[in-house]
């Protein structure tokens, strides 16, 4: 019984709740709908009035009482008809414009709040992957919220129509009240049993057909050519007839119980309308009521019946879109831990120092980094080493305060990173990640994204194109800087290779004014050749700047003025690629067995 109560309690919260995210997405047009299903509510009774007035004026002047008028009365008839039909299209035409226009405005309202919110959070944000999931899920079906009020609208004038007619069969009986609705009471929770089990059995269903599915295309996918040789034809389609009998028998017990409650709630429904009808007969064979009044109340009845059907479907409708509301709640009112900011602005190419740093990510066991301490004093390139996983990644995350150590510090020319301002901070970076952005934009929009203001100085943009080196394909270009990347847009639109991306995103990274270059692997894409030109160009050309690098070819690390091995999250070595090397441990290693790799590939 509890359980019952806390259903309903559910469903009345998820209104209250939807409700309100319509009427903030736009009081103006809420208000509107509101006025329209009320208008929708009332119009069609205006036909049964005006039939029921006919019928009896023209059963009384057919009987002998009063003829005069009848002609002006059709008139007036036909006229207010006329004028109801007009009403009743006008409303329809204005309903599904105003529905439009309101659909749209909460689905801008509602991506607002969602992009607000997403790009607010802080990066650890990310590492819950419940968060995430929810997240993920509520982009998916942030759609369901609209569709809900539409829901609500339909729930909110078919219950309103029910109430309106029993209303006014209460004025022909009062008893016939009470047996309509204790006729309809099974139906009603047949009805909901009968949603509640269709939810339940999706999720079962969605697994049974995936499987059916799998055992089926199993046939056309490369595992036939096993299936031929090992002969597993026999095998596979026994799968396949297991699942769909599974599937096929659990769906046909549905449709039985489905058949059965809707059965029974036809037959009571019917019986309801039956009362109306045989009492209506009854009376007018009594001369108590007119023939007019007989259609009047027969239409009420069936009305009564559609209304009542017409409010289950919407009420299982909106059930089902509530548990999609659910998550889609949990992420709008999921209140973001932002992320802290000073107000201090840093110098243009500040000395950054690692002070005893120790981290693990949010929800982690594990420590990645451990007790890592370096500086990077301005205008030096610093090379990080270490295998996959040994936290380099980390260590550019943290200078650019995605996440804050668990302890020690980040400093900034001796400063903590946490007391400088955010956007001034990140601007001190340019930056190149191994997974770098490819936009559906113009070559030009693509570089200069890292300092958009600045989109229009071409100028610029090609001396960033040329120590990129992709000046030698952007050059070749009819539209040259304007020419649109990828076919999304435009047919004519530019295919890149990964190379060709992976330069144009590097020269984003050159194109940015800053005193700090992180480059994250930015070569995987480029051949050793490629790479080690542009490190060389970069480490010539950013004197002025520092640079920490990331790259698994050491050949393009030897050009760092210092380079720091890790290894499980710690320091292990630290130094010139020369002392490096005359130290004859770790990176020692691993340079020559790069060079040897290499010279076995050349002599081959
Ligand atoms: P590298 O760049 O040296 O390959 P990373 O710094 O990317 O290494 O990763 C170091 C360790 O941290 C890895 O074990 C990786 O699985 C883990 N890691 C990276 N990102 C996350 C994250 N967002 N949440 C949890 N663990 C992470």
């Amino acid at each position: 019984m509890m359980k019952k109560f806390d259903g309903i309690k559910n469903t009345l919260n998820s209104l209250a709740y939807s409700t309100s995210v319509i009427r903030k997405a736009s009081t103006k047009f809420f208000i509107l709908k509101i006025v329209l299903s009320v208008v929708a509510v009332a119009l069609p009774y205006a036909p049964l009035f005006l039939w029921r007035y006919l019928l009896n004026a023209l059963v009384t002047a057919l009987s002998g009482g009063g003829a005069d008028n009848l002609i002006n009365m059709i008139w007036v008839f036909c006229g207010l008809y006329c004028a109801v039909l007009a009403a009743e299209q006008l409303l329809k035409s204005l309903q599904s414009l105003v529905d439009f226009k309101y659909q749209d405005q909460i689905s801008y309202y509602l991506d607002n709040i969602m992009v607000e919110k997403v790009s607010g959070v802080e990066l650890a944000f990310y590492d819950s992957s419940t968060m995430r999931d929810t997240l993920d899920h509520s982009w998916q079906v942030l759609n369901s919220v609209q569709s809900m009020v539409w829901s609500l609208s339909d729930i909110f004038q078919t219950f309103a129509r029910m109430i309106v007619s029993l209303v006014m069969l209460a004025s022909f009986s009062l008893w016939v009240v009470p047996a309509i609705i204790i006729l309809c009471i099974p139906s009603a929770l047949g009805s909901r049993r009968l949603s509640k089990r269709e939810y339940e059995d999706e999720k079962k269903f969605s697994l049974l057909r995936r499987k059916q599915n799998y055992f089926k295309y199993i046939f056309f996918g490369s595992i036939r050519l096993e299936i031929k040789i090992y002969g597993l034809t026999e095998y596979f389609l026994d799968k396949y007839r297991a699942a769909w009998q599974e599937k096929h028998n659990e769906e046909f017990r549905r449709r039985l119980f489905a058949f059965g409650v809707q059965t029974l709630s036809l037959l009571l429904l019917t019986a309801s309308e039956l009362i109306v009808y045989g009492m209506s007969v009854v009376r007018l064979a009594a001369r108590k009521i007119e023939v007019g009044d007989v259609t009047y109340y027969v239409s009420l009845a069936t009305g009564f019946r559609q209304d009542f059907a017409a409010f289950f479907t919407s009420l299982d409708k909106f059930s089902k879109q509530q548990h999609e509301l659910d998550d889609v709640r949990k992420f709008l009112e999921f209140e973001p831990t932002l992320e802290e900011f000073g107000t201090l602005i840093p110098s243009e190419c500040p000395e950054i120092e690692f002070r005893n740093v120790s981290f693990k990510y949010p929800g982690a066991e594990d420590y990645v980094l451990r007790d890592c301490s370096f500086n990077i004093s301005p205008g030096e390139t610093v090379g990080l080493v270490g295998l996959n996983g040994s936290g380099k990644s980390t260590i550019v995350k943290l200078i650019l305060r995605f996440y804050d150590p668990c302890e020690g510090e980040v400093l900034l020319d001796g400063v903590n990173a946490k007391e400088y301002d955010a956007v001034a901070l990140r601007r001190t970076f340019g930056v190149l990640f191994q997974d770098y952005s490819c936009y559906s934009l113009s070559a030009r929009e693509n570089i200069a994204m890292s300092d958009i203001d600045r989109k229009e100085d071409d100028a610029a943009i090609w001396e960033a194109c040329r120590k990129s080196r992709a000046d030698e394909y952007i050059s070749t270009w009819k539209r040259g800087l304007d020419e649109p990347m990828t076919r999304k847009f435009e047919e004519d639109g530019k295919d890149l290779s990964g190379g060709q991306w992976q330069r144009l995103a590097l020269a984003r990274a050159f194109f940015r004014k800053a005193g700090v270059m992180l480059l994250d692997e930015p070569s995987a894409a480029l051949d050793a050749l490629a790479e080690h030109e542009i490190f060389l160009g970069f480490t010539e050309l950013a004197s002025n700047r520092s640079a920490v690098m990331i790259s698994h070819r050491l050949s393009s690390i030897t050009l760092c003025n210092r380079i720091i091995i890790l290894d499980g999250g710690r320091i292990i070595e630290e130094g010139s690629h020369e002392e490096l090397m005359a130290l004859d441990g770790k990176y020692a290693h691993l340079f020559k067995l790069q060079a040897e790799k290499y010279q076995k590939e050349h002599s081959a």
